[in-house]
């Protein structure tokens, strides 16, 4: 079957402002990959090269994969996901055969954004194995080779930039920060309280609040909650108001407290030293 049957344009729906806090680092991404994504042609008449890969990593929760999206959105680049931990299959050159087949729906989309999430799981330093699921050294090797092979054949006329997220970053295999491949490390870091605020402002942007909520003292009594634990902790307390009273649509402040108590920050002191 022809591939350009499969090709959905995926259009990402989420935008900057979706994301809270991060402030320089969304103004970063926006240069080096929003700007050379809209502004291909001008980036080429001026002889700029868009990089082709940028790695982000940090604590589990906090936006990689929202970052991703928001820049495709905003670039109106087709976006394109796949997990590191899910190309390893039993079955051989499997997939090899998908990481290739994503490249390539990629290129016909162009321009797109080809997300790889846990990218540590198939581009894991050799002899370092912790984080390979298959426990398979060779069905690594061959992954890590076709990413490799893929990222070196991405001349700027083919109108994709990789964005990798990991939570690994110290396992890394070299070969993938050689120049040409991903020519930027960024950090993703948890929120801090003003980010905190933030996320908790979007995340409650579709519930009413009832006066006595504050979300500042909120964002002050979280610390080491990530963007997901808080997201979650909305949609508990909105949980808790239905339970209470089917009827109301206000959320109050009792319903965060309730939902307070029985959640944990999935961070830790020792993650983000
Ligand atoms: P993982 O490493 O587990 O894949 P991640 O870093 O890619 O996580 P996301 O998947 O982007 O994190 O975020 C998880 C959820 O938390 C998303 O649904 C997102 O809406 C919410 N979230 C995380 N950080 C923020 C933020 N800064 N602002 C708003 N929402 C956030």
């Amino acid at each position: 079957p022809s591939i350009t049957k499969d090709v959905i344009k995926e259009l990402s729906k989420v935008s900057w402002d979706e994301i809270g806090g991060l402030k320089d680092l969304k103004k970063k991404i926006q240069q080096v990959v929003e700007w050379p994504v809209k502004h291909a042609q001008a980036f080429a008449r001026l002889g700029i090269e868009p990089l082709r890969g940028v790695l982000l990593h940090g604590p589990p929760g906090c936006s990689k994969t929202t970052l991703a999206k928001a820049a495709a959105h905003a670039s109106l680049a087709s976006f394109f996901s796949l997990s590191g931990a899910d190309l390893h299959s039993k079955y051989v050159g499997e997939g090899e055969a998908r990481l290739r087949m994503t490249f390539q729906k990629a290129r016909l989309a162009a321009p797109s954004i080809l997300f790889l999430d846990e990218v540590d799981a198939i581009a894991c330093k050799r002899g370092d194995d912790g984080g390979n699921p298959s426990g398979n050294d060779t069905v690594d090797e061959r992954l890590l080779t076709t990413l490799l092979t893929e990222m070196d054949g991405l001349e700027p006329a083919t109108g994709i930039t990789v964005m990798a997220a990991t939570n690994r970053p110290h396992v890394i295999d070299a070969a993938l920060l050689r120049p040409g491949r991903f020519d930027l490390v960024l950090y993703v870091p948890p929120p801090d309280c003003e980010g905190r605020y933030e996320i908790l402002l979007i995340q409650t942007r579709e519930m009413k609040l009832g006066a006595d909520v504050h979300l500042r003292r909120i964002a002050e009594s979280t610390d080491l909650f990530t963007g997901a634990d808080l997201k979650g902790l909305c949609y508990q307390a909105g949980m808790n108001a239905a339970y209470e009273d089917d009827t109301s649509d206000i959320v109050y402040s009792r319903h965060f407290e309730i939902a307070k108590e029985s959640s944990r920050p999935s961070l830790t002191r020792s993650m983000i030293a």
